[in-house]
C-alpha cells in the first residue's frame, strides 16, 4: 500500500509573495512544515524549504510536492500586468499543471486563492454571495483567467480519488508588507490626486486584513474532508465591516 504523505507537511505555491509569506508564517506557527514554490525567493525562514521554479513546469513542481499532503496555490502574475499571454499561461495552463502535479504526488487537499472580482460585472455588489454567477464580461484579462483558474480547481475536486479542493475569494487585501494597495493610495494622495469623490460619497469597497485572509485559507484547509460541504466550493472572505471611503 502507498504511504500517505504526513498531514503536517504543506506547500505554498507563490509563498514568496505578499499573501503567501503571511500564510507561510502562520502555518509555521501552527506546527506545519512548509515548502515554498515560487519563481523567486524573497526571504529565508527556519522550517521553510524553498523550491525555485515556474509553476508551469511539472517536473519542478513534483520535486517540491514530494511528501506534501496539503497545497495552497496563491501565485499569480501581478494584476497590473497587461500581458494576456502570461496570464493565460500561468493562471490557466499553469493551474492545470498544478492540479496534475498534485494528483501525481498524492496531495490530498488543494486550496486556491481566487478573487472576488470573478463575480464582478461592473455594477455594485453589496453582501454578494457565492451563488452569484461568474462575470460574463470580466473587467480585465487578469480576472478572466482567475475565473478559468477557479473553475479548473473546483472541477478537479474528487471525493472518490481523495483529492479535495476549495477556493477562497478575497477582494482587496491590506496589511504589513503590502506592496501595492496602501503604497499606491499614499503615493496618489501625496501627489494631490485623491481630492475627488467617486459617486455620492456612500460607496463602499471591501478590503480584508491579510491575517483574516490567511485565517480563512487555513480554516478551509483544515475543514476540507471527504464528507465536508465545502468540497469543490468557492468562499468569499471579508472583515466584519467594509471600509467607507
Ligand atoms: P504577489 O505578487 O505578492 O504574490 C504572487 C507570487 O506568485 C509572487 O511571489 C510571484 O513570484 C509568484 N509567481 C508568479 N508567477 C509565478 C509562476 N509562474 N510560478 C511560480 N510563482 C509565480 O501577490 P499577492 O497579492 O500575494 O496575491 C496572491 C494571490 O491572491 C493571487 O492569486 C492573487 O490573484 C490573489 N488576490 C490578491 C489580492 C490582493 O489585494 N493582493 C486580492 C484578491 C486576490
Amino acid at each position: 500500500t502507498r504511504v500517505r504523505p504526513s498531514s503536517k507537511r504543506c506547500a505554498v505555491i507563490g509563498g514568496s509573495g505578499f499573501l503567501g509569506r503571511h500564510l507561510v508564517e502562520k502555518l509555521l506557527d501552527r506546527g506545519y512544515s512548509v515548502s515554498v514554490f515560487d519563481i523567486r525567493q524573497s526571504y529565508e525562514l527556519p522550517g521553510v524549504t524553498f523550491y525555485q521554479g515556474d509553476l508551469c513546469d511539472k517536473q519542478a513542481l513534483l520535486a517540491a510536492l514530494k511528501d506534501v499532503s496539503l497545497v495552497f496555490h496563491c501565485a499569480s502574475p501581478s494584476p497590473a500586468s497587461d500581458d494576456r499571454a502570461l496570464f493565460e499561461r500561468v493562471n490557466i495552463q499553469g493551474t492545470q499543471t498544478v492540479i496534475q502535479a498534485c494528483i501525481e504526488s498524492g496531495v490530498q487537499r488543494l486550496v486556491l486563492t481566487s478573487s472576488a472580482s470573478v463575480v464582478f460585472e461592473g455594477t455594485d455588489i453589496k453582501n454578494g454571495r457565492e451563488d452569484l454567477p461568474y462575470a460574463k464580461k470580466p473587467i480585465d484579462y487578469y480576472t478572466k483567467t482567475k475565473i478559468e483558474q477557479e473553475k479548473l480547481v473546483l472541477k478537479a475536486c474528487d471525493n472518490q480519488k481523495g483529492f479535495l479542493t476549495v477556493a477562497i475569494r478575497p477582494h482587496g487585501i491590506f496589511g504589513p508588507r503590502d506592496p501595492q494597495l496602501v503604497p499606491i493610495l499614499v503615493d496618489t494622495a501625496r501627489r494631490g490626486k485623491m481630492k475627488f469623490i467617486i459617486g455620492d460619497g456612500t460607496n463602499l469597497v471591501d478590503f480584508t486584513f491579510v491575517e483574516n485572509v490567511v485565517h480563512g485559507h487555513i480554516l478551509a484547509a483544515e475543514r476540507l474532508r471527504a464528507d465536508s460541504p465545502i468540497c469543490g466550493k468557492p468562499y468569499h472572505i471579508t472583515n466584519d465591516e467594509p471600509i467607507r471611503f
